[in-house]
């Protein structure tokens, strides 16, 4: 999609710190990061959001958990412990509409969430 970030980032038409891409999937670090591990892990397909995923994306979705788990792995948060986040929509945080999984790991994360 021209208009979205994130499908720029997976083209590399706009810069980023890619982590890792394969062919379906491209993750890389969140501009703004709220831990010192914060990876955004992205399909190349836009899908806006978990509420958009539709039947045929289950291993898509699927995928984003794995690659998440192997970063985290990666950046030897593993152990210790890390976060999954996808934030859906107005009241979920959602600001950019690119289904994306964020990563967050390095300090302890805290429940509920804000
Ligand atoms: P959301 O609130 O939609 O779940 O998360 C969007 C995330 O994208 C935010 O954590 C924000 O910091 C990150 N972000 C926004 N613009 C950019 C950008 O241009 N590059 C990167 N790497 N991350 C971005
Ligand atoms: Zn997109």
């Amino acid at each position: 999609m021209r208009d979205c970030l994130f499908c720029q980032i997976a083209a590399k038409a706009v810069p980023a710190t890619l982590v890792y891409e394969d062919a379906d999937v491209v993750a890389f670090d969140d501009i703004q990061p709220q831990a010192p591990v914060h990876v955004l892990v992205v399909p190349r397909k836009h899908i806006p959001s978990l509420n958009d995923l539709a039947p045929g994306d289950e291993a898509l979705a699927g995928k984003l958990l794995r690659v998440a788990a192997s970063i985290a792995r990666a950046r030897g948060v593993d152990e210790r412990g890390w976060r999954a986040v996808v934030n859906t929509n107005r009241e979920g945080g959602q600001i950019v509409f690119h289904l994306h999984l964020h990563l967050l790991g390095g300090r302890p994360m805290f429940w509920p969430p804000g």
